[in-house]
Protein backbone atom coordinates (compact mmCIF):
# COMPACT_ATOMS: atom_id res chain seq x y z
CA UNK A 1 0.00 0.00 0.00
CA UNK A 2 1.24 3.71 -0.84
CA UNK A 3 1.65 5.54 2.05
CA UNK A 4 -1.86 7.85 0.71
CA UNK A 5 -3.80 5.13 1.03
CA UNK A 6 -2.82 4.09 3.70
CA UNK A 7 -3.36 7.61 5.49
CA UNK A 8 -6.94 7.79 4.12
CA UNK A 9 -7.58 3.99 6.39
CA UNK A 10 -6.28 5.72 9.68
CA UNK A 11 -9.04 5.49 12.33
CA UNK A 12 -11.17 8.58 12.58
CA UNK A 13 -13.75 6.61 14.87
CA UNK A 14 -12.91 6.05 18.50
CA UNK A 15 -15.23 2.90 18.47
CA UNK A 16 -13.09 1.40 15.69
CA UNK A 17 -10.09 2.06 17.75
CA UNK A 18 -11.67 0.52 21.15
CA UNK A 19 -12.53 -2.33 19.28
CA UNK A 20 -9.86 -3.23 17.84
CA UNK A 21 -8.26 -2.80 21.07
CA UNK A 22 -10.93 -5.14 22.21
CA UNK A 23 -11.37 -2.43 25.15
CA UNK A 24 -15.02 -1.28 26.58
CA UNK A 25 -16.20 2.41 26.88
CA UNK A 26 -16.75 1.76 30.07
CA UNK A 27 -13.17 1.61 30.94
CA UNK A 28 -11.99 4.92 29.45
CA UNK A 29 -14.30 7.26 29.85
CA UNK A 30 -13.85 8.77 26.47
CA UNK A 31 -14.76 12.24 25.06
CA UNK A 32 -17.15 11.06 22.12
CA UNK A 33 -15.84 13.40 19.26
CA UNK A 34 -19.04 15.23 19.20
CA UNK A 35 -18.02 17.11 21.66
CA UNK A 36 -14.40 18.48 20.69
CA UNK A 37 -13.24 20.74 17.76
CA UNK A 38 -10.10 18.43 17.81
CA UNK A 39 -10.69 15.22 15.94
CA UNK A 40 -9.88 11.80 16.79
CA UNK A 41 -7.35 10.45 14.33
CA UNK A 42 -4.89 7.42 14.33
CA UNK A 43 -2.67 5.78 11.72
CA UNK A 44 -3.03 1.98 11.62
CA UNK A 45 0.28 1.83 11.78
CA UNK A 46 0.34 3.65 15.40
CA UNK A 47 -2.61 1.28 16.61
CA UNK A 48 -0.71 -1.67 15.82
CA UNK A 49 1.75 -0.20 18.83
CA UNK A 50 -0.99 -0.59 21.20
CA UNK A 51 -1.25 -2.98 23.31
CA UNK A 52 -5.14 -4.24 23.88
CA UNK A 53 -6.93 -4.58 26.47
CA UNK A 54 -4.57 -1.92 28.66
CA UNK A 55 -6.74 0.96 28.96
CA UNK A 56 -3.36 2.86 30.37
CA UNK A 57 -0.90 2.47 27.18
CA UNK A 58 0.91 5.19 27.09
CA UNK A 59 0.58 5.54 23.10
CA UNK A 60 -3.42 4.85 23.87
CA UNK A 61 -2.87 7.80 26.36
CA UNK A 62 -1.62 10.57 23.79
CA UNK A 63 -4.53 9.94 20.91
CA UNK A 64 -7.55 8.85 22.45
CA UNK A 65 -10.12 12.21 23.89
CA UNK A 66 -11.07 11.67 27.10
CA UNK A 67 -13.26 13.80 29.74
CA UNK A 68 -10.19 14.83 31.09
CA UNK A 69 -10.12 17.55 28.41
CA UNK A 70 -12.90 19.36 29.95
CA UNK A 71 -11.30 20.63 32.27
CA UNK A 72 -9.44 23.56 31.71
CA UNK A 73 -7.66 25.57 34.51
CA UNK A 74 -7.32 29.47 33.82
CA UNK A 75 -3.45 29.73 33.23
CA UNK A 76 -4.42 27.12 29.77
CA UNK A 77 -5.63 28.71 26.71
CA UNK A 78 -6.05 28.35 22.87
CA UNK A 79 -2.99 30.03 21.81
CA UNK A 80 -0.22 29.56 24.73
CA UNK A 81 2.47 30.34 23.11
CA UNK A 82 1.21 33.26 21.58
CA UNK A 83 1.17 32.75 17.93
CA UNK A 84 -1.60 35.42 17.34
CA UNK A 85 0.31 36.89 14.74
CA UNK A 86 0.29 34.42 12.64
CA UNK A 87 -3.54 34.73 11.85
CA UNK A 88 -2.93 37.06 10.10
CA UNK A 89 -3.09 35.66 6.50
CA UNK A 90 0.37 34.93 7.56
CA UNK A 91 2.30 31.74 7.17
CA UNK A 92 5.50 32.71 8.61
CA UNK A 93 6.50 33.03 12.14
CA UNK A 94 9.46 34.50 12.55
CA UNK A 95 10.57 34.62 16.89
CA UNK A 96 13.84 32.97 16.87
CA UNK A 97 16.99 35.15 14.96
CA UNK A 98 17.88 33.81 11.78
CA UNK A 99 15.29 30.84 11.49
CA UNK A 100 11.74 31.35 10.51
CA UNK A 101 8.96 28.83 10.29
CA UNK A 102 6.71 28.11 7.85
CA UNK A 103 3.09 26.27 8.02
CA UNK A 104 3.03 24.60 5.45
CA UNK A 105 -0.73 22.63 6.37
CA UNK A 106 -3.21 22.29 9.07
CA UNK A 107 -3.38 18.81 8.86
CA UNK A 108 -1.52 15.84 10.81
CA UNK A 109 -1.53 11.77 10.30
CA UNK A 110 -2.57 11.67 14.13
CA UNK A 111 -4.37 14.07 16.42
CA UNK A 112 -1.98 14.27 19.55
CA UNK A 113 -4.41 15.18 22.24
CA UNK A 114 -1.22 17.27 24.10
CA UNK A 115 -0.73 19.25 20.91
CA UNK A 116 -0.24 22.89 21.66
CA UNK A 117 -1.76 23.67 17.78
CA UNK A 118 -4.88 21.91 18.58
CA UNK A 119 -7.29 24.88 18.59
CA UNK A 120 -5.45 26.76 15.70
CA UNK A 121 -7.31 28.76 13.32
CA UNK A 122 -5.48 26.99 10.21
CA UNK A 123 -7.70 27.82 7.80
CA UNK A 124 -6.87 31.83 8.00
CA UNK A 125 -3.13 30.83 6.56
CA UNK A 126 -3.16 27.97 4.81
CA UNK A 127 -3.56 29.51 1.17
CA UNK A 128 -0.74 28.83 -1.83
CA UNK A 129 -1.06 33.07 -2.01
CA UNK A 130 0.55 33.00 1.91
CA UNK A 131 2.90 30.94 1.08
CA UNK A 132 4.01 32.79 -1.97
CA UNK A 133 3.63 36.02 0.31
CA UNK A 134 6.07 34.05 3.22
CA UNK A 135 8.90 33.48 0.64
CA UNK A 136 8.71 36.98 -0.38
CA UNK A 137 8.89 37.91 3.38
CA UNK A 138 12.40 35.38 3.65
CA UNK A 139 13.62 36.60 0.56
CA UNK A 140 13.70 40.29 1.98
CA UNK A 141 15.49 39.50 5.55
CA UNK A 142 18.98 38.38 4.94
CA UNK A 143 19.16 37.39 8.32
CA UNK A 144 17.39 34.29 7.78
CA UNK A 145 19.53 31.46 7.16
CA UNK A 146 17.46 28.90 7.83
CA UNK A 147 13.80 27.82 6.76
CA UNK A 148 11.84 25.23 8.86
CA UNK A 149 8.59 23.67 7.26
CA UNK A 150 5.74 22.82 10.27
CA UNK A 151 2.21 22.65 10.38
CA UNK A 152 0.21 20.26 11.17
CA UNK A 153 2.92 18.47 9.54
CA UNK A 154 4.76 19.09 5.99
CA UNK A 155 5.23 15.42 5.42
CA UNK A 156 1.50 15.63 4.60
CA UNK A 157 2.33 17.38 1.32
CA UNK A 158 3.37 15.08 -1.52
CA UNK A 159 6.66 14.55 -2.56
CA UNK A 160 6.13 17.54 -5.83
CA UNK A 161 4.60 19.87 -3.22
CA UNK A 162 7.56 19.42 -1.24
CA UNK A 163 10.04 19.54 -4.13
CA UNK A 164 8.21 23.03 -5.14
CA UNK A 165 8.81 24.24 -1.76
CA UNK A 166 12.57 23.43 -1.68
CA UNK A 167 12.82 24.59 -4.63
CA UNK A 168 11.63 28.39 -4.24
CA UNK A 169 13.64 27.87 -0.68
CA UNK A 170 16.72 27.02 -2.55
CA UNK A 171 15.99 30.06 -4.79
CA UNK A 172 16.50 32.62 -1.69
CA UNK A 173 20.36 33.31 -2.06
CA UNK A 174 20.80 33.84 1.79
CA UNK A 175 19.08 30.45 3.31
CA UNK A 176 21.37 28.02 3.91
CA UNK A 177 19.46 25.09 5.54
CA UNK A 178 15.90 23.83 5.46
CA UNK A 179 14.43 21.69 8.54
CA UNK A 180 11.41 19.55 8.36
CA UNK A 181 9.76 19.39 11.67
CA UNK A 182 7.41 16.14 11.33
CA UNK A 183 5.53 12.98 12.81
CA UNK A 184 4.89 11.11 10.14
CA UNK A 185 8.08 9.25 9.56
CA UNK A 186 6.59 7.99 13.30
CA UNK A 187 3.32 7.21 12.72
CA UNK A 188 3.53 6.55 9.01
CA UNK A 189 6.63 5.08 8.21
CA UNK A 190 6.08 4.19 4.60
CA UNK A 191 6.15 8.54 4.14
CA UNK A 192 9.76 8.07 3.70
CA UNK A 193 9.60 7.11 0.27
CA UNK A 194 13.09 6.94 -2.09
CA UNK A 195 11.63 9.90 -4.15
CA UNK A 196 11.65 11.67 -0.35
CA UNK A 197 14.84 11.12 0.70
CA UNK A 198 16.48 11.69 -2.69
CA UNK A 199 14.73 15.06 -2.12
CA UNK A 200 16.27 15.52 0.89
CA UNK A 201 19.99 14.69 -0.13
CA UNK A 202 19.91 16.09 -3.61
CA UNK A 203 18.78 19.93 -2.51
CA UNK A 204 22.34 22.24 -2.51
CA UNK A 205 20.42 23.18 0.87
CA UNK A 206 21.96 21.85 3.85
CA UNK A 207 18.86 19.62 5.61
CA UNK A 208 17.35 18.33 8.55
CA UNK A 209 14.38 16.44 9.82
CA UNK A 210 12.92 16.63 13.46
CA UNK A 211 11.02 13.53 13.98
CA UNK A 212 8.46 13.61 17.28
CA UNK A 213 8.59 10.36 19.31
CA UNK A 214 7.69 10.53 23.08
CA UNK A 215 7.86 6.85 24.18
CA UNK A 216 10.04 3.97 23.18
CA UNK A 217 7.35 1.49 22.07
CA UNK A 218 6.28 3.88 18.93
CA UNK A 219 9.71 2.87 17.37
CA UNK A 220 8.97 -0.76 16.12
CA UNK A 221 11.14 -2.56 14.11
CA UNK A 222 9.57 -1.16 10.61
CA UNK A 223 10.29 2.73 11.82
CA UNK A 224 13.30 1.87 13.17
CA UNK A 225 14.06 0.58 9.80
CA UNK A 226 12.82 3.17 7.54
CA UNK A 227 14.42 5.53 9.71
CA UNK A 228 17.96 3.97 9.81
CA UNK A 229 17.74 3.87 5.67
CA UNK A 230 17.15 7.39 5.80
CA UNK A 231 19.99 8.24 8.13
CA UNK A 232 22.08 5.88 5.54
CA UNK A 233 21.27 7.77 3.12
CA UNK A 234 22.81 11.03 4.93
CA UNK A 235 19.90 12.83 6.28
CA UNK A 236 20.68 14.48 9.94
CA UNK A 237 17.72 12.90 12.38
CA UNK A 238 16.90 14.37 15.64
CA UNK A 239 13.95 13.91 17.97
CA UNK A 240 11.74 16.06 20.14
CA UNK A 241 9.55 14.85 22.47
CA UNK A 242 7.10 16.41 25.25
CA UNK A 243 7.15 15.06 28.55
CA UNK A 244 3.58 13.88 29.33
CA UNK A 245 2.29 12.89 32.72
CA UNK A 246 1.57 8.93 32.96
CA UNK A 247 3.25 8.40 29.23
CA UNK A 248 6.89 9.27 29.95
CA UNK A 249 7.29 10.73 32.94
CA UNK A 250 9.62 8.34 34.41
CA UNK A 251 13.20 7.71 34.09
CA UNK A 252 13.36 3.95 32.59
CA UNK A 253 11.17 4.76 29.89
CA UNK A 254 13.46 8.19 29.02
CA UNK A 255 16.89 6.41 28.85
CA UNK A 256 14.82 3.37 26.64
CA UNK A 257 13.96 5.93 24.39
CA UNK A 258 16.95 8.36 24.11
CA UNK A 259 18.80 4.36 23.49
CA UNK A 260 16.49 3.26 20.72
CA UNK A 261 16.12 6.27 19.23
CA UNK A 262 20.10 6.23 18.93
CA UNK A 263 20.17 2.58 17.80
CA UNK A 264 17.49 4.02 14.83
CA UNK A 265 19.93 6.82 13.80
CA UNK A 266 17.86 9.22 15.58
CA UNK A 267 19.79 11.94 18.04
CA UNK A 268 17.41 13.25 21.25
CA UNK A 269 17.46 17.00 20.74
CA UNK A 270 14.52 18.72 22.96
CA UNK A 271 12.48 17.40 25.60
CA UNK A 272 9.58 20.14 25.86
CA UNK A 273 7.26 21.00 28.87
CA UNK A 274 4.01 20.68 27.84
CA UNK A 275 2.81 24.16 26.32
CA UNK A 276 -0.60 24.97 28.41
CA UNK A 277 -3.37 24.50 25.56
CA UNK A 278 -7.00 24.17 26.66
CA UNK A 279 -7.79 20.48 27.15
CA UNK A 280 -4.16 19.38 27.74
CA UNK A 281 -3.96 19.84 31.82
CA UNK A 282 -3.92 16.72 32.34
CA UNK A 283 -0.57 16.13 30.88
CA UNK A 284 0.95 18.69 32.77
CA UNK A 285 4.51 17.21 34.48
CA UNK A 286 5.48 20.19 37.59
CA UNK A 287 8.84 22.16 36.70
CA UNK A 288 10.67 20.33 40.01
CA UNK A 289 9.44 16.66 38.99
CA UNK A 290 10.93 17.32 35.23
CA UNK A 291 14.43 18.48 36.61
CA UNK A 292 14.81 16.10 38.78
CA UNK A 293 14.10 13.39 35.75
CA UNK A 294 16.54 15.61 33.66
CA UNK A 295 19.12 15.34 37.04
CA UNK A 296 18.29 11.49 37.01
CA UNK A 297 19.00 10.81 33.01
CA UNK A 298 22.12 13.14 33.26
CA UNK A 299 23.19 10.62 35.74
CA UNK A 300 23.05 7.76 33.43
CA UNK A 301 23.01 8.56 29.77
CA UNK A 302 26.12 9.90 27.64
CA UNK A 303 25.76 13.52 27.21
CA UNK A 304 24.66 13.04 23.18
CA UNK A 305 21.99 11.28 24.68
CA UNK A 306 20.27 14.09 26.68
CA UNK A 307 17.57 15.72 25.51
CA UNK A 308 17.74 19.30 26.73
CA UNK A 309 14.84 20.19 28.82
CA UNK A 310 13.08 23.33 27.35
CA UNK A 311 10.06 25.62 27.81
CA UNK A 312 8.42 28.10 24.95
CA UNK A 313 8.23 31.24 26.43
CA UNK A 314 5.99 33.94 25.04
CA UNK A 315 8.18 36.85 22.99
CA UNK A 316 11.47 34.86 24.25
CA UNK A 317 13.83 34.49 21.20
CA UNK A 318 14.71 30.94 22.00
CA UNK A 319 13.40 27.95 23.85
CA UNK A 320 14.49 28.21 27.39
CA UNK A 321 16.49 25.67 29.16
CA UNK A 322 14.22 24.58 32.09
CA UNK A 323 16.42 24.93 34.79
CA UNK A 324 16.91 29.07 33.76
CA UNK A 325 13.05 29.11 33.87
C1 LIG B 1 10.97 26.02 18.19
C2 LIG B 1 10.91 27.08 17.20
C3 LIG B 1 11.95 27.28 16.28
C4 LIG B 1 13.18 26.41 16.23
O1 LIG B 1 13.95 26.54 17.37
P1 LIG B 1 15.32 25.72 17.48
O2 LIG B 1 15.78 26.01 18.87
O3 LIG B 1 16.21 26.24 16.42
O4 LIG B 1 14.97 24.29 17.25
C5 LIG B 1 11.86 28.34 15.41
N1 LIG B 1 10.80 29.17 15.40
C6 LIG B 1 9.78 29.02 16.28
C7 LIG B 1 8.67 29.98 16.25
C8 LIG B 1 9.79 27.96 17.20
O5 LIG B 1 8.77 27.82 18.04
S1 LIG C 1 1.32 18.98 14.99
FE1 LIG C 1 2.51 17.26 15.84
S2 LIG C 1 1.87 17.17 17.98
FE2 LIG C 1 0.32 18.35 16.90
S3 LIG C 1 -1.25 16.87 16.33
FE3 LIG C 1 0.15 17.09 14.59
S4 LIG C 1 1.62 15.44 14.87
FE4 LIG C 1 0.60 15.70 16.85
Amino acid sequence: MNWRKELVSSYTRIEDLLSLLELNINQIDPLMSAKTHFPFRVTQAYASRIKPRDPNDPLLLQVLPTNDELVSPQNFSDDPVEEGPLKKNNSLLQKYHGRALLITTGACAINCRYCFRRAFPYQHIIKSKALESAFEQISQDISIKEVILSGGDPLILDDKELKRIFESVHQIKHVERLRIHSRLPIVLPSRLTKRFIKLMRDTPLQTSLVVHVNHPNELDNPTIESLRRCKESGITLLNQSVLLKNINNDTETLIRLSEILFLAGVLPYYMHMLDRVTGSAHFEVSDAEALSLEAQLRAKLPGYLMPTFVREISKMGSKIPLAQV
